[in-house]
């Protein structure tokens, strides 16, 4: 480690992303997970980016939804959690599930 490194705590959704986002600008990331050391009411496994929810990301009407719109700018900002829902989604409408 040096003061270069960035530290994430916890590997859910958000941090491995956040983590995949930093490594990929070229920093050196630390990501910091405590399970299955120490283990939350919600999740069950001990992997990172455990879905922890019902399966839905809402609208991915990015022409009309808020939370749509949030889904393309992190395809295009190169997200790996779109990229592995895009191969994993299953049917709903409109939604992201
Ligand atoms: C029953 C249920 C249903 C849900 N349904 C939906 C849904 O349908 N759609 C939706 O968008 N959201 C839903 N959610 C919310 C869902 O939890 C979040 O969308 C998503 O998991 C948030 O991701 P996150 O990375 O912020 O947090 P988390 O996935 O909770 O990740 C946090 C991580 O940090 C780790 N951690 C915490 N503290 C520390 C520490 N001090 N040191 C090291 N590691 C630590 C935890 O172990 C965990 O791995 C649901 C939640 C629940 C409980």
């Amino acid at each position: 480690m040096n003061e270069t490194d960035i530290h994430i705590i916890g590997g859910g959704l958000a941090g491995t992303e956040a983590a995949w986002t930093a490594a990929n600008a070229g920093c050196q990331v630390v990501l910091h997970e405590m399970r299955p050391v120490r283990k939350t009411a919600a999740h069950h496994t001990d992997s990172l980016a455990e879905l922890v929810c019902s399966n839905s990301f809402r609208s991915d009407d990015h022409e009309n939804n808020a939370v749509g719109l949030l889904h393309e700018e992190m395809r295009r900002c190169g997200s790996i959690i779109m990229e592995a829902a895009k191969h994993h989604k299953v049917p709903a409408g409109g939604a992201v599930a």
